[in-house]
């Protein structure tokens, strides 16, 4: 069984603060900054590709009221709400997982560098992503 649903099913110890009937919200063990959180679906999905609808609107709701409680509670400026969506992308755990990431001015954190288009290829790209699917 994989590392959340074990986490979902109370299996090991979490920090867990907020539940519904479709999500949780605990402590990430290794946190970006304190108070670092995961929003998991009950339900095992690897991917935003496979959930369904109903549990990814939960997610995302869920994401804003923990977003609310790192201000409120624990004094964040900020926060980044974060998916990394495959493994190319940077994804450990294979349970779909928004990170809640609470930030603060100065705090040193620069999630990635930016980079500048080649002649011509901004274009190329817009028009993969507009020409109808086959
Ligand atoms: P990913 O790279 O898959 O998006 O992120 C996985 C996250 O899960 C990491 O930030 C990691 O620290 C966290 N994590 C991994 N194992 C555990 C665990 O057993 N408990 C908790 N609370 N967090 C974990
Ligand atoms: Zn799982």
């Amino acid at each position: 069984m994989c590392i959340f649903c074990k986490v979902v099913n109370n299996e090991i110890p979490h920090h867990k603060f907020y539940e519904d009937d479709k999500v949780i919200a605990f402590l990430d063990i290794k946190p970006v900054n304190p108070g670092h959180s995961l929003v998991i679906p009950k339900k095992h999905y690897a991917s935003i590709e496979e959930i369904s609808e109903e549990d990814l609107a939960a997610m995302v709701l869920a994401a804003k009221k923990v977003g609310r409680l790192l201000k409120e509670r624990l004094g964040a400026e900020a926060y980044n709400i974060v998916l990394n969506n495959g493994v190319a992308a940077g994804q450990v755990v294979m349970h779909l997982h928004f990170h809640v990431i609470p930030r603060h001015t100065g705090d040193g954190h620069v999630f990635w560098p930016h980079s500048d288009y080649a002649p011509g290829e901004a274009d190329e790209v817009f028009n993969k992503l507009i020409s109808p699917l086959n």
